[in-house]
């Protein structure tokens, strides 16, 4: 069985016979779609504010770090140049006792080097200055007042170092210079000897910050100089920037003095993306987003599809159901796939007793598979656009409901294709035709009792000229009898006489017998029997009828009939056609001048383009023609403007007309008078296997 709209006709109807009660389904999964796009909404938002947030802490984390390696890089670097400064007075410090001309020599170089020195001083033990160098300007010079004496901090060490005999720092100090001052830090070393003098170098902490911190760590951080109790000894000239609330803090580890290099972070500048995991996770929330945003796009545009296909099946399902003609699907297998509800009722066989069936079906009695074969034959002997129009013409046969009773059905049959063009089985159609054949019986009876009252009614009113016909002959009999009497009795006898008056006598005899044939064949009621007619033989036997016809009225009759015109006809019927028309011509010439009451009667042959070849039969008159009010009526049964009328001639030759398969028109004479033409199709030998539609409304019309 196919998959598609076979399989999804058969299937698909009961979800959309309750489309009504999808509906809260639907809202309920509306309403559960919303719910689950709302918590993965939720947990997004909680992985991607998680996410950033352990971001910047790892990032937090990332900067303490540098800022504390820093620190110690800036200690290390400052304590490596100190203890450098240190070594080296260490080592010449020895000397100096001798020589204050060599101290002088040693120490302008040492200053010279040394940029954060602003003086370098030999002291005694007992403090007094032997000896000092002061660092060439830039660098500020110390007042010599202030160099007497060793201020506090100074000689707290100087005492701390002469007592130990050990290097010594003191603590920062503040000194006056000027307008302003700056801190001093002095670093004592005692020479060799216990009681040798002492070196005395005078830092200025800023000038160490200064010249001491290598360049790569300047401008990541803030640092400066500061004493374990936050006492600020120097500080970093920072332009337009602030420390934040971080900062990390290396000792320098100098005896004597507790100064440390403390690095402060820059206040941060706010960053968009800090790092690429944050910037990661932006991007995800953004994709996630999008793809929520198409997610939800799509759903309702599926939503709005399934809606539209819901309710086009439903339509479907609506369309088929108010056909009254059953409906049969059979798939590629020739296996019923699907049965409308018209099917059911006219069949009674249940939609699940039929699915799934191969032929020979149920209803099918054989003389319906003896239908359907000749069906299938006559299609396939004929070229394909003939076979198009004969296969939507369909078949009729007799088919069997499942409870014995017979149905009359025309039966179409159909290939089904899909979207794509493929095949995807037949559909047939099975109309159920048995009331309409009923009626149809039941008009073709009264019309033939009809015909055959209109017949007595033509007869009735030839009967005194049909009398005038039969009296002809007769008297001709009489006198031709008399003749012979006469004849045989004459002396010598005159036998050849005798003979020609016995020819006159038989030829008389059946001429009556022909007037009294044509009119027992009228009278006939009988039903329908067609026959090949050749328009001529028909007229020709007509005739004495016709010439009955034309004496009543004092007309003549002009026939235009060439040889070889022939239908497939019921002879008597198309003769009462004839009859009818001729007669109604002559009565409408009653007053018609006499040389003018002339009554035609042409046939000839025609070819049309959609019907073939046709033969057409005109009746034209010179009377007085059909007033226009009047042509609307003129074929209604009953119409007639006559007093002795019945009003059912030219109704009978239309459906006689119709029946044969052609078509009975008027047309007004342009000279005065009507037309009255009908055309039947012509009979070819060669088609005379075709069947004739048996409807009154044939199919060529
Ligand atoms: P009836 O002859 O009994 O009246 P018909 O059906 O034959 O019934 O004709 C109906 C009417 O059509 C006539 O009464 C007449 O008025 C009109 N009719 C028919 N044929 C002709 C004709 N050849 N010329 C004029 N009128 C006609």
């Amino acid at each position: 069985m196919p998959e598609g709209p076979v399989a999804g006709a058969a299937s698909g109807r009961d979800p959309a016979r309750s489309g009504r009660a999808v509906r809260p389904g639907a809202s309920l999964w509306r309403s559960s779609t919303a719910g689950a796009l709302l918590a993965i909404a939720l947990l997004v938002a909680t992985t991607v504010g998680a996410a950033v947030w352990l971001s910047i802490l790892d990032q937090q984390r990332q900067a303490q770090e540098q800022l504390t390696r820093h620190a110690h890089a800036a200690a290390l670097q400052i304590r490596a140049r100190l203890i450098e400064t240190e070594q080296l007075l260490l080592l010449e410090g020895s000397g100096y006792t001798m020589s204050t001309e060599r101290f002088r020599r040693d120490m302008d170089e040492l200053l010279a080097a040394n940029l954060a020195l602003l003086r370098v001083e030999l002291r005694g033990r007992d403090g007094a200055l032997l000896a000092g160098a002061d660092a060439q300007p830039p660098r500020p010079a110390l007042p010599a007042t202030t160099r007497q004496t060793l201020s506090p901090e100074a000689s707290a060490a100087f005492d701390t170092a002469s007592r130990l005999n050990r290097l010594t720092y003191s603590r920062p100090y503040f000194i006056t210079v000027g307008p302003t001052g700056f801190d001093l830090m002095e670093m004592i070393v005692p020479t060799g000897a216990i009681d040798g003098p002492m070196l005395v170098a005078v830092y200025a902490p800023q000038r160490i910050l200064d010249h001491f911190l290598p360049g790569d760590l300047r401008g990541d951080h803030l640092y400066s100089l500061v004493e374990s109790d936050g006492t600020m000894a120097a500080r970093q000239a920072a332009i337009g920037q602030t420390g934040s609330e971080r900062f990390a803090i290396s000792p320098l580890a100098r005896t004597g003095t507790t100064l440390q290099v403390r690095a402060d972070a820059l206040q941060a500048r706010p960053r968009l993306i800090p790092n690429v995991l944050t910037g990661l996770v932006a991007a995800t929330t953004v994709g996630l987003g999008l793809a929520m945003f198409f997610l939800v796009r799509d759903v309702r545009q599926r939503a709005q599809v399934e809606r539209a296909l819901r309710e086009q099946v439903q339509f479907r399902h609506s369309v088929e159901d108010s056909i009254h003609h059953g409906l049969i699907v059979f798939d590629l297998d020739d296996r019923v796939a699907h049965v409308n509800d018209a099917l059911v009722r006219i069949l009674g066989f249940s939609r699940e007793e039929l699915i799934g069936l191969v032929r020979p079906l149920p209803f099918a009695p054989p003389v319906a598979v003896r239908d359907r074969r000749a069906y299938t034959e006559r299609l396939a002997s004929l070229p394909e656009a003939e076979a198009a129009i004969e296969r939507s013409r369909g078949f009729h046969t007799t088919l069997r409901a499942k409870d014995g009773s017979q149905v009359e059905a025309l039966v179409v049959e159909a290939p089904l294709y899909g979207a794509q063009g493929q095949r995807l089985g037949t559909i047939t159609l099975a109309a159920d035709i048995t009331e309409q054949r009923r009626v149809e019986e039941l008009a073709r009876r009264q019309q033939e009792v009809l015909q055959s009252r209109s017949r007595l009614a033509t007869l009735g009113e030839m009967a005194s000229t049909l009398s005038h016909e039969l009296n002809q002959p007769l008297a001709a009999i009489t006198s031709y009898a008399a003749a012979c009497e006469n004849l045989v009795r004459a002396q010598p006898p005159r036998p050849e006489q005798v003979a020609q008056a016995l020819l006159g006598i038989r030829t008389q005899a059946e001429r009556a017998g022909q007037v009294i044939r044509s009119v027992q064949a009228f009278l006939r009621r009988r039903a329908i029997d067609r026959n090949e007619v050749d328009l001529a033989v028909l007229v020709r036997g007509l005739e004495p009828l016709l010439n009955i016809q034309a004496m009543r009225t004092g007309a003549r009759i002009l026939i235009d009939v060439p040889a070889e015109l022939r239908v497939f006809a019921d002879r008597i019927m198309l003769e009462q056609v004839l009859l009818n028309l001729t007669r109604n011509g002559f009565d409408a010439m009653a007053d018609t001048p006499s040389v003018e009451r002339v009554l035609e009667l042409r046939a000839r042959s025609r070819t049309d383009d959609e019907r073939g070849q046709r033969v057409e039969v005109a009746v034209i008159d010179h009377g007085r023609g059909v007033p226009p009010e009047v042509v609307p009526q003129l074929f209604n049964a009953f119409f007639t403007t006559k007093a002795d009328g019945m009003g059912l001639g030219l109704s009978l030759c239309r459906s006689v007309i119709e029946q044969h398969g052609g078509h009975l028109r008027y047309r007004p004479r342009p000279e005065g008078g009507s037309t009255f033409a009908f055309d039947l199709p012509f009979h070819d030998e060669a088609l005379r296997a075709r069947p004739v539609p048996t409807t009154a409304s044939g199919a060529d019309r």
